[in-house]
């Protein structure tokens, strides 16, 4: 059967070739064709992607290797999987081919079946991952989106927002006295409760760009693209009937005798004046008035006024105070820094927050269901995440007690001759994921000594830490730096690998245990692009 999800782009400049390979791929996967470079990135640019690209490496003007590239070197089709098919034999080329983010490396003459075969696998490796994706944005228990695609969502809604300048409404939900719901029913029923509750909450979502997703606990939010204030309003207001008509029975409530909600609504039009957690925190604020008012019920926060993107003055006599932004991830690419520097504080936080994250899922993980090996990886994840958050700890808050292992040990107090570096490059072949766990010890000890004397004595020391870093070191802690980077790289490829095993193994967890180590990789990855963004701006000039 064709799978017409996965679709294959078959360029080479001979159309005996491009003929040969199309017939024997037809038949599984739908299947376009080019002739050259140009015409494969023109027929990429220009409509959907396709998950595959098998490449000739010699054709005139733009050949294989430079397609490859500009492919790779593109956030939208990045991820497209290249296959080089070429008659260049020699290792060098297939190096190159390899390094330059290809999949796989065909030599000609080609024979059919291990082309298929070949293509086969890949497209199945690529599914499994799809759907791992897919599945790391979903909560568990309620089936509905995670915070983590709320954070990403919100963020993308917002910049759509502010090009188009069309509305964009939050609405925060919360479960009335849901702990004396546990307390009296059981954890059981609370949470089939919340099960219900998402799927009514669900159900008043009338368009496919709102999203509902659970925001933690007992809260959810439904975030409505293109929704003014008085269309949200009317959602929330629907959503909080559809959770009463539930009558989910709640004898302990203060509230009814059923399960009810509160909900505290949000809207503006996005503007460079304002953030996007400032209307979350508007819609919080919003929620906290419904519940102090009685709860079972919508509020709503006030108008934004569009002009300076503050929050005019409540219609009621209290004026409304607007609150102060949360701090968020220092993400150069999502917060113009023109409008917003992270400070000290916020970069600590941002640091930090990923740790909270893993630790979370690994205690949700059932290592029970793992084989021994799997246990092992996963100690190990725990034991890298421990020695990264020492790191972290140690950057912002050196302190002269001795911290516990697997921190380093404390810089001496007194002036002390600049810490010998040491740093073996480690070949690319050798990449074993064991070893690079430990080597990531290695480096956050030593990344964490330099800096931690970098920022405790800064009064004191910092001109000739500077002029140490400036000689030759610094270069060496951003060197960690990218190391890091590399681990984060080098786990979502373990990850991959071992998905099918976790899979197998895992038996009834195996859902769980799979999203759990795909967020974890995701989490370092952004763990060490915060730690670079961190190293580049405290970067001595
Ligand atoms: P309020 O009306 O002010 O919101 O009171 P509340 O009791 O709902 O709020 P509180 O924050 O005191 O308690 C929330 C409870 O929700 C406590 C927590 O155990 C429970 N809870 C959070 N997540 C889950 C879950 O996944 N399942 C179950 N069953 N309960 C959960
Ligand atoms: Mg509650
Ligand atoms: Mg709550």
């Amino acid at each position: 059967m064709k799978d017409s999800q996965y679709s294959i782009l078959i360029v080479d400049d001979e159309p005996a070739n491009v003929r040969l390979l199309s017939c024997a791929l037809a038949d599984s996967y739908v299947v376009k064709e080019a002739l050259s470079g140009a015409e494969a990135l023109e027929i990429i640019d220009s409509g959907e992607h396709p998950v595959m690209v098998l490449l000739d490496v010699m054709m005139p003007e733009i050949d294989g290797f430079e397609v490859c590239r500009r492919l790779k070197d593109n956030d939208e089709t990045k991820d497209i999987m290249v296959i080089f098919v070429t008659a260049m034999g020699d290792s060098a080329a297939e190096e190159l081919g390899l390094n330059l983010g290809a999949v796989d490396y065909i030599t000609k003459p080609i024979r059919l079946p291990i082309v298929r075969a070949r293509v086969r696998n890949h497209m199945n490796a690529r599914r499994k991952t799809d759907i791992l994706e897919a599945m790391s944005y979903i909560d568990g228990l309620t089936h509905v989106h995670n915070r983590r695609r709320f954070d990403q969502a919100l963020i993308s809604e917002w910049q759509r927002g502010l090009r188009s300048s069309s509305p964009l409404a939050l609405v925060m939900i919360d479960f009335d006295h849901f702990k004396a719901l546990n307390d009296h029913y059981g954890h059981g029923t609370g949470d089939i409760c919340l099960q219900q509750g998402a799927s009514a909450l669900t159900r008043t979502l009338q368009r496919p760009s709102d999203m509902l997703a659970r925001y933690g606990g007992e809260e959810f939010v439904a975030l409505l693209p293109g929704t003014d204030r008085d269309g949200a309003a009317a959602i929330a207001e629907a959503m909080r009937a559809a959770v009463a008509a539930l009558k989910f029975e709640h004898k302990y409530s203060q509230t009814d005798s059923y399960v009810t909600i509160s909900l505290g609504v949000a809207a503006a039009i996005p503007s460079a004046q304002m953030r996007p957690a400032e209307l979350l925190e508007m819609a919080d604020q919003a929620l906290n008035q419904a519940k102090s008012q009685g709860r079972n019920q919508v509020c709503l926060a006030p108008p934004i006024d569009t002009i300076t993107g503050t929050a005019e003055a409540a219609r009621g006599s209290e004026p409304w105070v607007p609150p102060l932004p949360p701090p968020e991830l220092p993400n150069p690419q999502l917060v113009p820094t023109s409008i917003w520097q992270p400070t000290h504080a916020d970069q600590q936080q941002a640091l930090q927050a990923p740790f909270h994250i893993i630790f979370s899922n690994l205690e949700r993980l059932d290592i029970s269901k793992l084989n021994e090996d799997q246990q092992r990886y996963i100690d190990e994840l725990r034991a890298s995440a421990l020695s990264l958050k020492a790191l972290i700890d140690e950057i912002f808050e050196p302190s002269t007690e001795s911290v516990p292992a697997p921190t380093p040990p404390a810089p001496e107090p007194a002036p002390a001759p600049a810490p010998t570096l040491t740093y073996t490059p480690c070949a690319k072949e050798r990449f074993d994921h064991h070893e690079l766990m430990h080597r990531v010890g290695e480096d956050s000890e030593i990344a964490a000594e330099v800096i931690a004397q970098f920022l405790k004595d800064a009064p004191v020391r910092i001109a000739q830490l500077q002029q140490f870093l400036e000689q030759a070191d610094f270069e060496q802690v951003r060197f960690k730096a990218h190391s890091l980077k590399g681990l984060a790289g080098n786990i979502s490829a373990r990850d991959l690998l071992r998905l099918a095993e976790t899979l197998e193994n895992a038996g009834s967890n195996e859902s769980t245990a799979a999203a759990v180590t795909t967020e974890l990789a995701r989490e370092y990855e952004q763990l060490a692009l915060a730690l670079q963004h961190w190293m580049t701006v405290h970067a001595p000039t």
